[in-house]
């Protein structure tokens, strides 16, 4: 391998932390801006003062995955505690189960389906008439019948997008399983948990190499970039270039902070589906960590909107209509030789945890490969 290379990155989210890393234990000398006064960008945790809650201060994080290197790797940093997601739903003046299973389905029907009773209903009101299924609601339609589409998906959706959901890709929809038996995990992976001490510290210990320098409050400017051996760019991809073809769209999120005493609504997620309840959903944060106990509690309402100049961007908004933005700026990134553009902002992809680090891990060693070439 070739000498030991200077590196640059933007961000110190968990894509930037697993390439530093990498790269560091390589003999190379990273070192990251993060324009935040904190590492682990949006999935960062913080203990609350007052109640001693560890509060997911950008929004629920869960990790899940069936990748056994990527839980191989966010072990060997931070002991991980059994965590099994279970999304309940208000809608229509009843409590549900999410995702949709057989109590969801024979709860919302009146019925006591069994569960080759419930798929042969459901597919009953499934329109079959669509075979390759590209939108969002086209993909709902087909495989869970306008009924339970509208209760439980038409309004969430349109409250988190803003979006009409024949634009929306299916893929969002797919992220979500159906179950025609009771399992109420939300995740359908192998390996699922939470961070004993919270995602920021496991992101600190990734960051705790001596070739590695970490700039809080800081930003590295895209004119900077030739003052390294190559760069790792995880902020927004239109950033780097200045906007210069127009803004990238993305979702924010609002959360409206309150606190209680014990149980507040004795769940991590509850989903307000009715589009007539200005939030998605409330988030209780002691539920995330089921292994501690606090007397008070920390909740978060939460509210989706499009992203301003001035918020923090989450959601990227893909359409089905294409995006011909996202592809101008793919084209620069493409051209681009000393940089890498790496994570969710930086390849404006809806990821999860798992996906982000394996996609970092796949970029690095890409990396390595062609430098070693
Ligand atoms: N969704 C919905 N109703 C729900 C939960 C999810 O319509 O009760 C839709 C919504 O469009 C959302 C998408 O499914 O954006 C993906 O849901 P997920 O729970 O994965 O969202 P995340 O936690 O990533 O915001």
């Amino acid at each position: 391998m070739s000498e030991s290379m200077h590196i640059g990155m933007a961000g110190a989210g968990l894509s930037c932390a697993v390439i530093a890393r990498e790269l560091a234990e390589r003999g190379h000398r990273i070192t990251i801006h993060e324009t935040r006064p904190h590492v682990a960008g949006n999935c960062h945790t913080e203990r609350d003062a007052g109640s001693g809650v560890m509060v997911h201060v950008y929004g629920p994080h869960i990790f899940h995955t069936d990748d056994e290197e990527v839980w191989t790797l966010v072990n060997r940093y931070m002991d991980f505690k059994p965590y099994v997601n279970r999304v309940k739903a208000t809608a229509r003046g009843q409590v549900f189960s999410l995702p949709i299973n057989l109590h969801t389905i024979n709860q919302f029907f009146g019925k006591t389906f069994s569960p080759a009773e419930a798929r042969a209903f459901i597919e009953s009101q499934a329109d079959t008439t669509i075979t390759d299924p590209q939108s969002f609601e086209e993909q709902a339609l087909r495989f869970i019948g306008r009924e339970l589409y509208e209760a439980f998906f038409k309004g969430y959706t349109l409250k988190q997008w803003e979006v009409d959901p024949k634009r929306l890709p299916a893929s969002i929809l797919k992220r979500l399983p159906v179950r025609f038996n009771y399992n109420d995990n939300y995740f359908a992976h192998r390996f699922q948990g939470m961070p004993a001490e919270g995602y920021t510290v496991m992101v600190q210990r990734m960051l705790d190499h001596p070739n590695i320098v970490v700039h809080l409050g800081s930003a590295l400017r895209p004119a900077d970039v030739g003052q390294y051996d190559h760069v790792f760019w995880s902020g927004p991809l239109d950033a780097f270039y200045g906007h210069a073809e127009g803004r990238l769209p993305y979702r924010t999120l609002d959360f409206e902070r309150f606190e209680g005493e014990g149980d507040v609504q004795g769940c991590a997620v509850m989903n307000y589906n009715d589009v007539e309840v200005p939030y998605t959903r409330i988030t209780e944060h002691k539920h995330f960590a089921p292994w501690e106990e606090h007397a008070r509690s920390v909740c978060y309402r939460e509210f989706s909107r499009r992203c301003g100049e001035n918020d923090i961007p989450y959601y990227p908004v893909h359409l089905t209509e294409g995006d011909q933005l996202l592809q101008a700026y793919q084209a620069r990134a493409a051209r681009e030789q000393g940089v890498t553009f790496v994570g969710r902002l930086g390849t404006y992809r809806y990821m999860d945890m798992d996906v982000t680090i394996r996609a970092a891990l796949d970029a690095v060693r890409a990396f390595i490969g062609a430098r070693a070439a």
